[in-house]
């Protein structure tokens, strides 16, 4: 007797369920898909108790006539697409025509849907796969589908769901992603029966992310330069369109929640995109953290694949690294153009500038010798002692008190009688206007500029200026190098010796003259001038022991600015070195005209501005 036997219809599709619908989250995404690509305007979702008990996605669209309402709730049964080739380049969210018929096999169902203009609207109830009752019904156009006790049918599965509250966060951010994604649709969202948001249909991405984050969310984001990569990559023949809004540099979050993606209108995850979003932040945010993005890639449909995922959560890409250059690209243009709008906060009057107050220099009522009190004594401290090694002046970044050739001229000092006529305020070279009020704990200048308060660490501050001086070295080729007096050799174990193989023609190019002297043995005859080691085997072991784990090791480039970024911070002003005051003026300059002033190489901050505002509500004048 056979063993084998035919599935029944509704087990079938039972079993093709668990893969559609794997939770409330995954129903109230397969509805809303639908809605959308029925052309809908507005959508509303009700739920209850996690969705467990209650989903309810209403929409306006294009509805169903009663033959089509039968028959999308039978499998494989799609508006969408006619033929294998139509796989090729899906223009809708759907395309299997699984979602309805596995819906209601493992729940209890309702469609009620009508076409504009007809007469009549169609109701079909379907218990656990079986149809109960076509009827003719009378809503409003578009379709509603309801689904009740999900699982009833199917208790193994419903023992995988977690805590009502946990699938309703999950449907919550389902509905953020097709919200995002659709500005143009209005939603609405009504969990156990309290309206958590309603969307008004938006003009753009940015209305959209206002309304759902509020305003101070879009400011802490700057709209993707696509553009500047179709200029870059005139070759490529398939196009990429990027667009959207993503986090300043510094602007993170301890989880990937709020970081976004979207191909063609599909919200998709993607460890391509993950990559490069990593690489394109990469010494803009702390280790650990994640940006803010709200990232669209447009690409033409059959260069990408989307039936490679049960709930199309995923996508291939024909070409992963075209993308992935392409999204590294754009990343790191957009951060950058963030900081013109940063630059003008230091280039408007402020208001205790002697030209806003109209007042003469003499008069303002700072005081330098209160501020820099040390300085006098200690003419070589700080930036000044440091340049004397061959580190500063070996790469060229040499403050201006240390090439003058009088020093008395440049430090401010007690005894120096000729320091209360100099300006403050500096309002030199490039128009740049702060006001250098003192430091705090001989580490934080203290500033005003147009907004307010302005805090800056000057060892986040330093780091920032000689990283991105040694990274343009490092693309020119020009590390100064130093000889070792001895060459030396070494050993490594099989899979550091494979690592250093792979990234020979970078470590060259970072200053490190390093080649192959036997299998596993490699000689090195000279190290990056700017270092200060006296054992370069252990130097090159350290290097390869940070850097060999790395997420930047796909690539050279971050490689070497993640080395340097390593190297940068043991050779920047450290904290409590105090600086004289043209060294400050010329510290917060150099910052300025870095291409990520804002942050460190490590992602950390350089400045916190404190504005004119926020100081009023803390005072209490205003609310
Ligand atoms: P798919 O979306 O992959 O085609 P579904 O099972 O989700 O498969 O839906 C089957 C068909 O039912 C769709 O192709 C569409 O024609 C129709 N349909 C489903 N939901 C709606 C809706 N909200 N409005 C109009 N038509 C719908
Ligand atoms: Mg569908």
């Amino acid at each position: 007797m056979s063993r084998i036997r035919l599935l029944p219809e509704t087990v079938a599709s039972q079993v093709a369920a668990g893969e559609v619908v794997e939770r409330p989250a995954s129903v109230v995404k397969e509805l809303v898909e639908n809605s959308i690509d029925a052309g809908a305007r507005k959508i509303d979702i009700l739920i209850r108790r996690g969705g467990i008990s209650f989903v309810r996605v209403i929409d306006d669209g294009s509805g169903m006539d009663r033959d089509d309402a039968l028959l999308s709730l039978e499998r494989h049964a799609t508006s969408k697409i006619r033929s294998a080739s139509d796989l090729e380049a899906i223009a809708t969210l759907g395309f299997r025509g699984e979602a309805l018929p596995s819906i209601a096999s493992v729940s209890r169902f309702r469609l009620a849907t009508r076409e504009a203009g007809a007469i009549a609207g169609t109701e079909i109830i379907i218990n656990g796969g079986k149809i109960d009752i076509v009827r003719e019904g009378g809503e409003a156009p578009g379709t509603q589908v309801e689904v009740r006790s999900l699982f009833y049918n199917l208790p193994a599965r419903r023992k995988f769901l977690r805590s009502e509250n946990t699938e309703s966060r999950k449907i919550e951010h389902q509905i953020h992603l097709q919200a995002i994604g659709h500005p143009q649709i209005a939603f609405t969202f009504v969990r156990d029966d309290r309206l958590v948001f309603q969307l008004p249909a938006a003009a753009n991405l940015n209305d959209r992310i206002r309304d759902l984050y509020g305003s101070e969310m879009l400011d802490r984001l700057l709209p993707v330069n696509g553009e500047a990569f179709d200029k870059a990559c005139p070759e490529r023949s398939q196009r990429i369109d990027i667009g959207g809004l993503i986090g300043r540099a510094g602007v993170s979050r301890q989880t990937r929640d709020q970081q976004l993606t979207f191909v063609n209108g599909r919200a998709i995850e993607s460890p391509v995109l993950s990559a490069a979003l990593r690489e394109g932040y990469h010494t803009a945010l702390m280790k650990g953290q994640y940006s803010v993005t709200f990232l669209f890639l447009n690409i033409d449909p059959t260069a990408v694949d989307v039936n490679v995922h049960p709930a199309k959560r995923e996508v291939r890409f024909r070409d992963p690294n075209g993308v992935r250059e392409a999204v590294v690209r754009s990343i790191r243009q957009t951060l950058e153009s963030g900081r013109e709008t940063w630059r003008e906060k230091f280039s408007a009057p402020t208001s205790a500038s002697p030209e806003a107050a109209g007042q003469p220099v003499a008069d303002l009522t700072l005081r330098p010798p209160a501020i820099f009190p040390e300085v006098a004594h200690r003419e070589l401290s700080g930036l000044g002692a440091a340049v004397g090694d061959r580190g500063y002046s070996a790469v060229g970044l040499v403050p201006p008190s240390v090439v003058a050739p009088n020093r008395d001229d440049v430090v401010a000092g007690v005894d120096d009688p000729g320091r209360a006529q100099r300006p403050i305020s500096s309002t030199a070279a490039n128009s740049q206007q702060f006001q250098i009020i003192g430091v705090l704990n001989k580490l934080y200048v203290l500033m005003e500029n147009a907004d307010g308060l302005v805090l800056v660490d000057q060892h986040a501050a330093h780091e920032r200026i000689l990283f991105e001086e040694l990274r343009g070295r490092m693309e020119e080729q020009g590390v100064p190098t130093q000889r070792l007096l001895i060459p030396q050799t070494f050993d490594l174990p099989p899979r550091d010796a494979d690592w250093i193989e792979r990234n020979m023609s970078i470590l060259q190019k970072m200053g490190i003259g390093i080649e192959g002297f036997g299998p596993n043995t490699f000689k090195i005859d000279s190290l990056p001038a700017f270092l200060n080691t006296s054992d370069p085997v252990h130097f090159m072991q350290r290097v390869i022991d940070d850097l060999k784990s790395s997420s930047a090791s796909s690539s050279p480039m971050r490689l070497g600015e993640e080395m340097i970024a390593k190297t940068v911070c043991r050779h920047a002003v450290k904290a409590n070195d105090p600086l004289r005051y043209l060294e400050i003026e010329k510290l917060i300059q150099d910052l300025l005209a870095c291409d990520l002033p804002y942050c460190c190489p490590h992602g950390r901050p350089t400045m916190i501005q404190i504005s004119h505002a926020e100081l009023e509500k803390k005072f209490g004048r205003k609310v």
